[in-house]
């Protein structure tokens, strides 16, 4: 395999750059991008800039203990989490960090990108999960990363933001993007009030696809879903997939639906205990406050 030149591979970064700044992906002097190089050496991003304005030069090669080796500009802090990629996955050449609005939502509420909903998103990425918080310039977000990144190309970081690798780099961008887009399409669905999921079947079946396309992903999806997430390293892809023999989407509800005045059977447990929604609480002391005037 032949690699891109340095000059070329600057030049693609100063474009990432552009592209996470001004799609909002990233804030003031947010996010880093990084690339290898032969000879076990890093190209990446300058600390302390907007990568919205990168200029070739202003790059900073280093080597694998992110020690600099060339350039007039300190790399970022954030290079730790890199560099644990580039151990963890040798097959992982550009990896991108920000802090795309979306996704560090679901982050920061603490829910994965999990759920079997996007077949492209099933078939390229798998699931999202979220990497526990770590103190960003410590030792910790790279222990953090390193819990997942054998089985997934892309991470949340709790109350952080969102990780990608792959080959090259425009494809660690492109699944930034995807990454952003999934969880703005789970977001509208989620305020909607339901998500319709695929079924375990159906994931299967993509999973077959994967390989029919030559898709490459890390690792396959957990046969259950206790298999990954117990484990010191995720080895499979946790999938939120609900089994449904001969149907390809499942109805899922998110919480139970606003019901119409009086319509509503309430919900009764056995030791008598009546639990309400919310709102149905709001129409009944409302209903009362109406029947005291
Ligand atoms: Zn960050």
């Amino acid at each position: 395999m032949t690699h891109s030149s340095e000059e070329s591979l600057r030049a693609d970064i100063v474009e990432i750059g552009r592209r996470l700044h001004d799609r909002g992906y990233i804030a003031s002097n947010d996010g880093n991008i990084s690339v290898r190089l032969d000879g076990d050496l890093v190209l990446t991003t300058p600390k302390g800039v907007s990568k919205g304005f990168l200029s070739p030069d202003m790059m900073v090669v280093t080597d694998m203990t992110g020690r600099k080796v060339r350039g007039q500009r300190d790399p970022s802090s954030e290079l730790l989490m890199h560099l644990e990629v580039y151990r963890s996955r040798p097959d992982a050449r550009a990896v991108v960090h920000a802090h795309p609005p979306v996704a560090t939502g679901f982050a920061v509420a603490g829910i994965p990108l999990d759920r079997a909903v996007l077949a492209e998103v099933i078939t390229t990425l798998g699931s999202i999960p979220i990497a526990d918080y770590g103190t960003p310039s410590t030792q910790e977000l790279p222990d953090a990363v390193r819990k997942y990144i054998k089985a997934h190309d892309g991470l949340l970081l709790a109350n952080h933001g969102a990780l990608t690798v792959a080959g090259e780099l425009f494809a660690a961008y492109y699944k930034m993007e995807t990454i952003e887009h999934f969880a703005r399409i789970s977001l509208v669905a989620r305020l909607l009030g339901r998500e319709r999921l695929l079924s375990r079947e159906e994931v299967e079946r993509l999973q077959g696809l994967r390989g029919a396309y030559g898709i490459a992903t890390p690792a396959p999806f957990c046969a259950d879903e206790t298999t990954g997430a117990a484990a010191e390293e995720a080895t499979c892809q946790v999938i939120q997939a609900p089994s449904a023999p001969g149907a390809r989407l499942v109805d899922d509800a998110l919480g139970t639906p606003p019901q119409p005045d009086g319509a509503g059977e309430r919900k009764e447990s056995k030791d008598g205990e009546i639990r309400l929604t919310y709102r149905e609480l709001t129409v009944l002391i409302e209903e009362a406050v109406k029947a005291l005037r």
